[in-house]
């Protein structure tokens, strides 16, 4: 994108945002019309970054892989050559900033440890950027709420990385919510661990991760518990579990909760680091559908009580960039807003309340 006016800023309020940014604010806001490609910065050059999302734009259609913020020298030197990024749209974590200057980004991606995208994404947010963080978006809901505003206030997307809602199993099990195939969700069951021995990675720290498997993949079967259902939970019950304090030092190792939903529909989940579990279990007024492994990058499989679920298999993080890009291009509602990041991030926190109380019932304000 590299025409950015005034009119165009003024064009991007009806984003909706009812309120003017000060006069002095550098803008690189985005011109729908005239463009149909978004050029992203991806801030974190890590595992899922190096593996899952530079890779995908080579498929996308909708965006482009055009920046990078790192804090290693010798990666920035692979990406560039890779990826064919030029010197002027590489970033480190300390000028970061600059990258309101710079009009050949549009969009940032957070995909930093979990306790860092609070920062980055406000940083994105006040040099003009439309932003994608990564699951969990923040490690509370104070950080999540302030997220959403300093994103309203400087007139940009604040968007989630919820690949999930892209893709067409997910897809499915929201219709299947209506109760229009087998009736409304009685029971649900989902849970998402792994094995993590660690001990030095930064999702083991709770300075970094916020927490432990709870946040990192029980988010997962949060999110899953809310569309199965289309309804969000009243109040949580939740029990922690720890058997390994030697491997698990300043984090949960296993949590199992339960969301108490207004139609009376009840979920079970687990969460753990000590051992691997990835499954969804719908159980509606007639029939059920389940799905192993059910929030991975795929093939993601499963079966209702109707026979087998056949979707195609496709790319989630292509699905996503593009149907993000897609919002933002055409002024869309997103699929993965700020605020499903915030419903989220009020459920992990009621959780840990109550598992903190022994279980007692937490209301989800
Ligand atoms: P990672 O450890 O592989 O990468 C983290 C990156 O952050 C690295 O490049 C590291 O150098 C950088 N970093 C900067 N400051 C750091 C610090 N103080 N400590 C540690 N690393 C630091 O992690 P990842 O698996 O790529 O996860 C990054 C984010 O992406 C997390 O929020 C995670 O939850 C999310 N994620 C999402 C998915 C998904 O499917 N949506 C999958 C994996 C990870």
């Amino acid at each position: 994108m590299n025409t950015h006016t005034r009119r165009d800023f003024l064009q991007s309020l009806s984003l909706g945002t009812a309120f003017l940014l000060p006069q002095n604010r550098i803008l690189n806001t985005i011109n729908p019309k005239n463009n149909t490609v978004l050029n992203i910065a991806l801030v974190g050059l890590g595992s899922y970054a190096t593996h899952q999302l530079a890779p995908a734009f080579a498929h996308t259609k909708n965006c482009k892989l055009a920046g990078i913020v790192s804090g290693s020298p010798s990666k920035v030197e692979i990406w560039k050559k890779k990826y064919n990024i030029p010197d002027k749209n590489v970033y480190n974590y300390s000028n970061f900033d600059e990258i309101a200057h710079n009009p050949d980004i549009d969009v940032v991606y957070v995909v930093l440890p979990n306790a860092m995208h609070h920062e980055f994404v406000i940083r994105a947010a006040k040099a003009g950027k439309h932003v994608i963080c990564e699951k969990p978006m923040a490690v509370s809901v104070k950080e999540a709420q302030e997220m959403i505003a300093e994103c309203k206030k400087a007139g940009v997307r604040l968007m989630i990385g919820y690949r999930l809602h892209y893709e067409p199993f997910t897809q499915e099990i929201m219709r299947l919510s209506k109760g229009q195939d087998h009736g409304k969700v009685k029971f649900i069951e989902a849970s998402f661990g792994w094995r993590n021995r660690d001990t030095k990675a930064w999702r083991m720290q709770q300075k970094l991760s916020g927490g432990g498997a709870l946040m990192d993949v029980g988010i997962y079967a949060i999110n899953a518990c809310r569309y199965a259902t289309g309804e969000e939970p009243n109040f949580v019950t939740a029990q922690s579990v720890k058997t390994e304090p030697s491997v698990y030092i300043d984090i949960e190792e296993t949590m199992m909760w339960q969301l108490h939903f207004p139609s009376g529909a009840i979920s079970q989940s687990t969460s753990t680091y000590n051992g691997n579990i990835q499954r969804l279990f719908v159980s509606y007024e007639q029939g059920f559908l389940e799905m192993s492994p059910a929030y991975d990058y795929g093939p993601l499989k499963g079966r209702t009580s109707k026979g087998a679920m056949d979707f195609p298999v496709i790319y989630h993080q292509v699905a996503m960039l593009d149907g993000m890009a897609e919002e933002i291009l055409h002024k869309l509602p997103s699929k993965a807003s700020g605020e499903e990041g915030l419903q989220d991030m009020k459920i992990i926190e009621a959780i840990y309340q109550s598992a903190s109380q022994g279980g007692a019932p937490i209301k989800i304000s």
